[in-house]
């Protein structure tokens, strides 16, 4: 998995040596919150907003925390290292899902209550000020506010729209299969070595297919994706592929592993629910295709800002302008990075033939400058595309506009607009019936 998680995520990493989120401020007005899902984006939720000095409770349905279960001709080459850290103030790293989880969840342990097998299957807000969820045990919980942090087959953002059957999941067509990899196996060939050696995001692509794959768990594993036509019906990500199909699939290619899902885009009007006590983050209200790899950041990114923005909160009062400022800093965005996963399905995917050609082309042109000015000493840089890159990885432009976001900025700079108007909201006289 590629992830830039970026400033947020270096001030993450930062709280290791005890630096606390939003310089220490913490919620004058305290609220009880209860994440639906223990996946990446709800326990980014838990850590941003137990930081943020609220009391969290996460409950998850599965039993354990873990993994979810050519030509070769070079069209295109992106110089992620250095470059990346310099141009966007933070480096490009590859991790192994679960163990990006793994980081969350260490850092979210200090400020959660979890409870583990425990499927949501129902909300109610039949009282606004005490929503609920109903497990499959039947036991009810409430709290202050529900964050539906629970996927792609969410039943939080059912809720939320009072629908269960929205066509948000269009399927693509296609399907997924993931490998990993442990490198001592096929080091002893000398070409196979070298992706362990030169340890890059390599990416092949060929008429309606495309393989992704890199080192992860520091070389000792490789980690691949195999993108391929399906039935469109996969709603799984732990599905167990058929190998021989696979190798089948891909027997001019290299071969991989686990099957993926199929998802699509179509951006959900809302991610808030009309009682103001139920809101939505992550896969379930804005699901990635897996095309250009930002599905973890954006939930992590909707974590730090739902935090940022709660540890503001003096007033119950002021919940729903809150929700309302964290759809609003978000859905734009949430909704790009969708168009630009879907985008790179096209571009990955073209079938032979002129278009295809011309933008091999284009990315081959793209990559000698690159290469060039990697070469070059400065003031003979010659000038690299940007925004028409079809290699979106080497487009200054795209690169900006994805990887130079910093929530926390997008917070502050609205509440220096907002926050006035915010803090007049209920007024000091709270009581608990104001809830
Ligand atoms: C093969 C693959 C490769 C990917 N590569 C990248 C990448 O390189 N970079 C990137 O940024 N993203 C990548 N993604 C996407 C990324 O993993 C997701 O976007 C991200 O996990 C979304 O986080 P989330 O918290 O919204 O959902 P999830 O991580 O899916 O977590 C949802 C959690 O909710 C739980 N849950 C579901 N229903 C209920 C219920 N009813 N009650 C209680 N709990 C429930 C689930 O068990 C799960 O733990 C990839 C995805 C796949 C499949």
């Amino acid at each position: 998995m590629a992830v830039n998680t970026q400033r947020h995520w270096t001030k993450f990493d930062d709280n290791k040596e005890g630096v606390p989120l939003y310089n220490g401020r913490k919620a004058q007005k305290q609220l009880r919150f209860l994440i639906v899902g223990c996946g990446l984006g709800g326990l980014a939720a838990a850590y941003t907003l137990g930081q943020a000095g609220h009391s969290v409770t996460v409950v998850e349905s599965s039993s354990s925390i873990g993994e979810v279960d050519d030509t070769g001709e070079i069209l295109g080459m992106s110089r992620l290292e250095g470059k990346f850290e310099r141009d966007h103030g933070a480096p490009w790293y590859v991790v192994h899902r679960a163990d990006l989880h793994g980081m969350l969840f260490t850092l979210a342990s200090p400020y959660m209550k979890l409870r583990m097998n425990s499927k949501v299957v129902d909300l109610d807000v039949k009282d606004p000020h005490r929503p609920s969820v109903t497990l499959h045990t039947g036991e009810i919980i409430s709290a202050d506010l529900i964050i539906g942090a629970d996927g792609i087959n969410s039943v939080g953002r059912n809720f939320v729209t009072g629908k269960t059957d929205i066509p948000l999941d269009i399927p693509t067509g296609d399907v997924a299969y993931r490998v990993v990899l442990p490198t001592h196996t096929f080091t002893d060939d000398l070409e196979l070595r070298s992706l362990v050696e030169e340890p890059r995001v390599r990416l092949w692509m060929g008429p309606g297919k495309h393989v992704v794959g890199y080192c992860i768990r520091n070389r000792k594993e490789y980690n691949m994706v195999l993108v391929k036509p399906g039935d469109g019906h996969s709603y799984s990500w732990t599905a167990k592929g058929d190998l021989d199909e696979m190798r089948s699939d891909f027997n001019e290619w290299d071969p991989c592993l686990q099957k993926l899902l199929s998802r699509a885009e179509s951006p959900l009007e809302t991610w808030i629910h009309a009682s103001n006590r139920v809101v939505l983050l992550g896969d379930s209200c804005h699901p990635m295709l897996p095309y250009r790899a930002q599905g973890s950041a954006m939930a992590i990114e909707d974590a730090a800002v739902l935090g940022n923005l709660f540890s503001r909160i003096s007033n119950s009062s002021q919940i729903p302008a809150l929700l309302k400022a964290y759809e609003g800093l978000r859905h734009a965005r949430g909704s790009a990075t969708q168009s630009a996963s879907a985008l790179n399905r096209q571009i990955f995917h073209l079938p032979d033939g002129v278009e295809q050609q011309q933008q091999d082309a284009a990315m081959k042109i793209a990559m000698e400058a690159e290469l060039s000015n990697h070469k070059a000493k400065d003031g003979h840089r010659l000038p690299i595309s940007s925004g028409d890159n079809p290699n979106v990885w080497s487009d200054n432009k795209k690169n900006a506009e994805q990887f130079d976001y910093d929530p926390d900025a997008a917070v502050d700079e609205w509440w220096a607009l907002n926050g006035s108007r915010i803090n007049l909201l209920g007024g000091p006289s709270f009581t608990r019936s104001n809830l």
